[in-house]
């Protein structure tokens, strides 16, 4: 796991400073230094995620990772899971609904690999790799940002350093990259704009062999149609490393009550070893402004949307790519500011498309169940499934196939 020596003292005056490690503001630093310019990362973490959460990278973010010297580790890190369908089934060992063929597009014609599969627990790494080893990106992690003042010719915020110390840095720019909860969005008072909080999800990692249950039908993810352990098993690595991504019943439930429900869920004889249980709330938020003086939001800090799509982190990787020449460029005095002006217009507008698509994404998904239509118990929808015909097979195929757009995005 990714550590490093945070020993030394802290630069009080830079160029920029991001605040957040995660990987749009890895890949922001890494642009920077591309550019010729030095940025300091503070991150609070004191490792690296060891949860998956996105693994979609599409060619746009691969064409970005080409120019920043990553796209091949990240080819290399992918784990070995040939994307051929996305099903659904009652359960995982259970009847089968349908499956979309990922190899055609909705005309039936071949459809070349459209994206990358890399779980963000492998990415991270390799994007913490590439800035650490740059002496123009200074990243520390075990370093929260817990205060950000605007001024007229930059900004200073107040770093709280691993072992409690405070200290003030001065940066001519800072980048907002603080994720999805962004404290340092609400500190500069940027509201979002938009829907949520909506439902809550339990995200529960586990590590389990489930390539004999999946490897007539290979495929990143599997919706579990049962109506007792609704979800999705996200496949990050179908020999370790999978995800149930399931709705939540009550505030707060733990191992005691989500254990079942994955075993419901999977109807497999394993015996899966849990890592962790975390919860998630849907939005389908954008912020109000992208800027704010000095500051500049990117990433999850900017927007946050299901992950019907898989479109949170290579929007943020987009806008990383979209400001770093940009705020470049007025650093080294061959830009004037309202270049700068040109980030949101030009990049919220995709956030706010994306947000849509996902909730549509999201949304859609119910057609599934309503071509099925009601049933008791996962017994009785087993049944159904063996037995549908005619009509209501075709319009269960069709309602399987309209969702064809959630994974045919090609940019
Ligand atoms: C189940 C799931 C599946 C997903 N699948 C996909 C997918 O397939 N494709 C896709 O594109 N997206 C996907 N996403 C979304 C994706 O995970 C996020 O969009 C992505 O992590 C955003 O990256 P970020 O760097 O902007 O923010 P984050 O990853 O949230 O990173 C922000 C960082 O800032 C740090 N931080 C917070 N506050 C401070 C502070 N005050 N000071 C210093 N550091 C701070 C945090 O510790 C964190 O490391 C998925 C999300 C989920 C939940």
């Amino acid at each position: 796991m990714a550590q490093q020596n945070t020993s030394e003292a802290i630069p009080n005056n830079n160029d920029v400073l991001i605040i957040g490690g995660g990987p749009t503001g890895l890949t922001m630093s890494a642009l920077f230094s591309r550019a010729g310019i030095r940025s300091l990362v503070v991150e609070k973490r004191k490792t690296l995620p060891a949860d998956p959460q996105a693994h979609v990278i599409r060619r746009r973010s691969m064409e970005i990772f080409e120019q920043i010297g990553v796209a091949d580790a990240v080819r290399a890190a992918e784990p070995d899971l040939a994307l051929d369908y996305i099903t659904w089934c009652s359960t995982l060992g259970g009847e089968e609904a349908g499956r979309l063929d990922l190899h055609i597009d909705e005309n039936g014609d071949p459809l070349p690999k459209i994206w990358t599969n890399i779980p963000q627990n492998l990415l991270q790494p390799i994007l913490f790799d590439r800035v650490q080893s740059d002496a123009n990106c200074d990243v520390r992690l075990g370093t929260e940002c817990v205060g950000i003042e605007d001024l007229d010719d930059g900004v200073t915020a107040k770093i709280s350093l691993a072992g409690g110390d405070e200290h003030t840095v001065c940066a001519r720019y800072a980048i907002v990259a603080d994720g999805a909860g962004s404290p340092t969005r609400e500190r500069l008072g940027i509201g979002m704009e938009g829907r949520g909080p909506g439902a809550k999800f339990y995200m529960i990692h586990f590590k389990a062999d489930v390539t004999p249950w999946i490897k007539s039908r290979s495929g990143p993810l599997f919706w579990i149609l049962n109506p007792a352990a609704l979800g999705t098993f996200i496949v990050h690595d179908p020999k370790k490393s999978i995800v149930f991504m399931t709705p939540a019943l009550a505030d707060e439930e733990g191992e005691d009550q989500l254990r079942p429900r994955l075993m419901a869920a999977l109807n497999i004889p394993i015996d899966p070893e849990i890592v962790s249980i975390r919860p998630w709330v849907a939005h389908g938020q954008i912020a109000e402004r992208y800027r704010l003086g000095n500051a500049f939001l990117v990433g999850d800090a900017a927007h946050r949307f299901p992950p019907t799509g898989g479109l949170g982190l290579n929007t943020g990787i987009q806008e990383a790519h979209n400001l770093a020449w940009k705020l470049a460029l007025v650093l080294k005095g061959r830009g004037a500011d309202r270049l700068l002006d040109t980030y949101e217009p030009e990049c919220k507008p995709a956030a706010q498309a994306n947000a849509q698509d996902s909730m549509d994404n999201q949304e859609k998904l119910g057609r599934v169940f309503e071509a099925i239509g009601r049933v008791q118990d996962v017994d009785a929808l087993d049944e159904r499934l063996r037995s549908i015909d005619g009509a209501e097979k075709r319009a269960l195929k069709d309602a399987i196939e309209c969702q064809r757009s959630h994974f045919s995005q090609r940019t």
